[in-house]
Order: C-alpha cells, then structure tokens, then sequence
C-alpha cells in the first residue's frame, strides 16, 4: 500500500502579471512599492459609472504569450465578470474571461531526466489583478487597491502531469518562455508570477479523474515540489485509509511542511460568471497577429538547439548561457563582433556572469559586450595572453574604456621583440649553468624550466612561442641525437 499504487494528475494554473505600465482597463500606473493607494481611480475603484476602457499593450503582450505557447488566438473573445466578495475586490466581481477566452489549445514542451513530453495548456485568458488586503499586528485589517486592475494572464494548464518534477519543469519552461518573449519577468518572489497547482490521485492505470485538491499561491519553485509531494502523501494516506479526498482550496505551509484546509473549493457555477456589459468583445485582427508573431524572436529551447548544433558550443555553456534573455543579448552582442561563439562563450561564463545581477527582465553586466569583444581580439591578435586578459577584465569592471587603453596603461602587451628578449633568454643561461650542462648531456625537458624562468622574469609577458625558439637556438645540439 501507500503512494506506489496510486498514479498522481497534476493541473496548474499560473497567474503571470503582464509587462505593461498602465492598468488593464484605466490608465492607473502598476508601480509597485509606492503609499497605499496611490495609484487608483474611479474605474479601479469600481465607482459608479466608470467605464473601463482596455490596455492596448497588455493585449499584445498575452497574444505574444499565447502564440509563444502554441495557442490558437481567437478573432473574437468577450471579457465576463466573476462575482465574488472579498475586501480587496471593490466592484464585488473580478473583469477574466470565461466562456470565450483570447486563446486556446496550446501546448509546452517539457524536459525531465532527459525525457521530453509535451503538455498541453487548455487556454490562455486575460484578466485583472485584485487588490491586497494588508493585515496589521492585532485585529486591525487594510486594504491596498494599488494592485487592483493590474493586468494578467491566466494559463491554464491540462491536467497533463504526473509527478512534482514534471510540475516544476513545466514552471520553469513557461516562466522562461514568458520572460523571453518579453511579456512577463517571472517574478515568483514579488508575485508577478504565481502558480496554483491542482493535484489527485487515481488507481494506476484508472481512466477517470480522482478528486483534486488547489494548491494556492506557492511563491518560489523549492516548494512547488515539496508542496505537491506532501499533497500527494496526505492524499495516498486518505485513500489507503478508506477515505475520500475533499475538493478544497489548500494552502502550503513551508514551516511546517504540510498543507492545510483553506476553503472549500467553489465552483464555477458559485462565480455566477455573466459577459461584461461595459466592454465589447475583444476583436484581435489577423494583421495583429502577425504583429506579434514576428515579435516573437528565437524561443529559448530553438536557441538551445541551434547554439549545441550551430555554433557547437558545450552543453553546460548552453544552459548557462540560456538562463535569462539579458544572457542570450548580451552573447549574440559580443559575437556579431567577434563571430567565434566557443571563445565568446567561454569567457561570458568564467569572467562576465560572475560579476552579473539580474533582477526581473533586467540584466546588469560589469562590461559591455563592445569591451568583452575587443579584449578577445587582443587575445586572437596574440597581443596578451590568458592572465593579461584576466588583468584587463577586471580594470575594465563597471567602466567605459577600451581594453586597448588599459593593456597600454598597465604595460600588459606580449613582449615579442625579438632582440630583448633574446638578452633576456640568455642570462637565463648564465644564471643556470648546471642546468645548461644536464639539458645538453640530453635532459631535454628542462626546456620547459628555461621557458618558465623567461615567463616569470617577463612579469607573464614574453611571447611563449618566441621564447621557445630562441632557447632551443641558444642552447644548441642535444647529445645523443
Ligand atoms: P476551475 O475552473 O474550477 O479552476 P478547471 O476545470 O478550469 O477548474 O481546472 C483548473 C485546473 O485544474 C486545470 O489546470 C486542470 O488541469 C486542473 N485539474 C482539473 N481536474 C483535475 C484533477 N482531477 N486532478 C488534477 N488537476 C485537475
Ligand atoms: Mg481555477
Ligand atoms: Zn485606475
């Protein structure tokens, strides 16, 4: 008995804020972090007689999403209210959509121990946040409409999922795709993308559905996983008993590790969902479409593709580099200059991520990819080496000048005049007569030895190669050859 004999199903439901500065139907600023209430109006205040009047933006940024997930985009869908009563909801109803939703019939490809499978998404559906209830140390409770109206979409996924990981790769592949395609920053932290889960058991091999529990609100992917985990056990430990699983809202609890009740699951029949009568229906013209299709640009896993099979780059640089959209800019800025992608790669991950933040969609790289560029021409121009370079990097660190500069400055070309260094090869020799004597009686691998003393006392910058030649000239015939 116990959690082997049950096969778990596994929907999610995720909310993500879309990338506008305005509200969706008022003109109210989405800043966040500003007085309570600061940013409201009549409309989303839901007085009386205010008309709400749709974000232009905010619809073009949910088409880029939906297309970005293989939705098909509806010419026509109709926004309805959803009625429910909560302090932070002043109109008492929600503007979503219901019955015509934008987009439906989509779908997300999902990777899990090297296994790929597609998921399917039921639709895409536009939507406004509500407010915040905000809640004092005592009995005291307040409310903070800065929120309300902001705009969202709500992807729905199919209860296409059978274990926590293949939750958590669904969470990080459509948070990675939203935040590609520009229309969301994948905030999970800050709320700008949130996820419900929704989770049953069924007898392996069962066809019908068993009853789920709604996860709520799980803010980071650690416990995303956990909390499904933990569901799927209580859930199994139910059942085993004899018993039978509530369709409730559950919320997860981190601290203590378990989930508990929140509120009996409500039905779409409780919203008494009807169509908005203050808003036509949303019509999104073909050339729209289009629009928004060539906005798209090159998605994150074609991207992964091309870079493994193209430009032969490792695997491990692959998903480094892939990480975040700024990383995929910045890598393509430093190889139109510099068209040699392993280089490139290679250098971006050791030296420039180590000093990069990234906060939402913004990236903050501690040189551009002008210096990055030059510096790896100085490097295939033979002008520094390795360590040079690494010397350069970090005078250039959250600067405007040019490598070129810094390498003159700090006196870190490659020694490769031929004549200083070979005065330089030769009191080597002088310094080391035993040495001279035993690589001459045949110990050739003191070479090694005479080209090391050359790179120390030329501070790292005599020219390898060079140095090489001169001292095998120097030195002459080997005995026994
Ligand atoms: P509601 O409108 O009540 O939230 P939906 O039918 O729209 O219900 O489904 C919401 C989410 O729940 C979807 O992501 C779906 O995949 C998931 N879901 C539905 N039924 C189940 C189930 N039996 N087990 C797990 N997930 C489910
Ligand atoms: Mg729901
Ligand atoms: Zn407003």
């Amino acid at each position: 008995m116990g959690v082997a004999q049950y096969e778990a199903v596994i929907g999610l439901e995720v909310h993500a804020q879309l990338l506008t500065q305005s509200k969706l139907f008022c003109s109210c600023s989405v800043q966040v972090g500003s007085e309570p209430n600061q940013h409201v109006c009549p409309t989303c205040l839901g007085l009386p007689g205010a008309l709400p009047v749709g974000n232009q933006l905010a619809i073009d940024l949910a088409v880029r999403a939906a297309l970005a997930l293989n939705c098909t985009i509806h010419s026509s869908s109709i926004f309805a209210r959803k009625n429910y009563f909560y302090p932070d909801l002043p109109k008492g109803y929600q503007i979503s959509q219901f019955e015509q939703p934008f987009s439906t019939e989509g779908w997300l490809d999902i990777e899990v121990d090297g296994v790929v499978k597609r998921a399917r998404i039921t639709r895409v559906h536009l939507e406004e946040d509500a407010g915040k209830n905000v809640h004092g140390a005592g009995v005291e409770s307040w409310v903070d409409l800065n929120r309300a109206g902001t705009p969202l979409i709500e992807i729905v996924g199919a209860p296409d999922l059978q274990s926590s990981a293949e939750a958590a790769a669904y969470l990080r592949a459509l948070r990675e795709i939203l935040m590609f395609v520009g229309s969301n920053d994948g905030n999970m932290e800050e709320g700008s993308f949130r996820c419900d889960a929704n989770v049953s058991l069924r007898p392996r091999g069962a066809k019908q559905l068993g009853t789920r529990t709604e996860l709520k609100n799980i803010n980071s992917f650690r416990y995303v996983q956990r909390a499904i985990d933990v569901e799927i056990a209580r859930q199994a430990s139910i059942l085993d008993g004899g018993g039978k699983v509530t369709q409730e809202t559950r919320s997860f609890d981190p601290e203590s590790g378990q989930t508990r009740t929140l509120r009996s699951k409500a039905d779409a029949h409780d919203y008494r969902y009807f169509p908005e009568p203050d808003l036509p229906p949303l019509v999104i013209e073909p050339e729209r479409i289009a629009a928004q299709r060539a906005q798209l640009g090159e998605l994150p896993a074609d991207t992964r593709q091309r870079w493994l099979g193209e430009l032969g780059l490792a695997p491990s640089a692959v998903s480094t580099l892939t990480q975040h959209p700024g990383y995929v800019r910045f890598f393509n800025e430093v190889c139109a200059r510099f068209p040699q992608p392993v280089k490139v790669a290679n250098w971006v991950q050791t030296e420039v991520l180590r000093d990069t933040t990234s906060h939402g969609l913004t990236a903050s790289f501690p040189v551009t990819p002008g210096q990055v560029a030059e510096l790896l021409q100085l490097m295939e121009e033979g002008k520094i080496g390795g360590p040079q370079a690494k010397k350069i990097h970090a005078a250039l660190l959250g600067t405007e000048r040019s490598p070129a500069d810094v390498m003159q400055e700090l006196g870190l070309m490659v020694l490769s005049d031929e004549g200083q260094l070979r005065s330089l090869c030769q009191a080597i020799l002088e310094q080391n007569p035993k040495n001279v004597a035993s690589y001459r009686a045949g110990k050739r691998a003191l070479l090694g030895f005479f080209v090391g003393q050359a790179m120390k006392q030329s501070g790292g910058r005599a020219n390898p190669e060079l140095v090489n030649r001169l001292f095998t000239e120097l030195l002459g015939p080997v005995e026994g050859n």
